[in-house]
């Protein structure tokens, strides 16, 4: 079973094998972590979603699905680009998250790598609750069998953090 840790900081700044990034449909970059990647890593990463646009996913990314493309000038191998659902109240999508989690896991596993950084995936401009969508990103990897021996989870702020801190260690307070 994979080693899971919390990181109060920068995913472009992680030195592992692959950094999953919170992306959109489109695949042509963003705000948030998906912007911050982009910057970061360089054009190639870019080079690379237009290729797979053109190629796998012509009318975009569905939403709960993973793919990679190189990390660019990123110190990790690869960037594994998945579409968060958009938080509804009117609607429950949270196997959408879930599966957001369990496909990056996936291919992670496809690639090789070993070690992997997940955001808190559409806890931003998507607008999902941090208690729930922390609750969900922890009980999926811990469900999900992989070969990866390291989820590393990277939060941006203190508030993320806490709220992944109290997910991981099972309370509910
Ligand atoms: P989404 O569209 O899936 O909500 P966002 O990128 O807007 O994705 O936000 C996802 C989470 O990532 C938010 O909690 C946000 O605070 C956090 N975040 C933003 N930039 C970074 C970064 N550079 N590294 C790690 N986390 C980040």
């Amino acid at each position: 079973m994979a080693e899971i840790s919390l990181v109060l900081g920068d995913i472009t700044e992680q030195r592992v094998d692959a950094v999953v990034n919170a992306a959109n449909s489109s695949l042509m970059g963003g705000g948030g972590v998906d912007g911050a990647i982009h910057r970061k890593g360089g054009p190639e990463i870019l080079a690379e979603c237009r290729e797979l646009r053109a190629s796998r996913y012509a009318g975009g990314l569905p939403t709960g699905q993973a793919v990679a493309t190189t990390a660019g000038r990123l110190p990790a191998r690869w960037v594994i680009h998945t579409v968060g659902p958009v938080y509804a109240r009117s609607e429950d999508r949270s196997h959408l998250l879930a599966s957001c989690y369990r496909e990056s896991l996936r291919v992670a596993d496809e690639l090789g790598a070993k070690s992997v950084a997940f955001p808190a995936i559409s806890t931003g401009i998507y607008g999902w609750p941090l208690d729930d969508g922390a609750r969900i990103a922890v009980e999926t990897v811990r469900e999900t069998p992989a070969e990866v021996a390291e989820i590393r989870f990277v939060l941006f702020d203190t508030t993320a953090y806490a709220h992944f801190g109290r997910a991981l260690s099972g309370s509910t307070s």
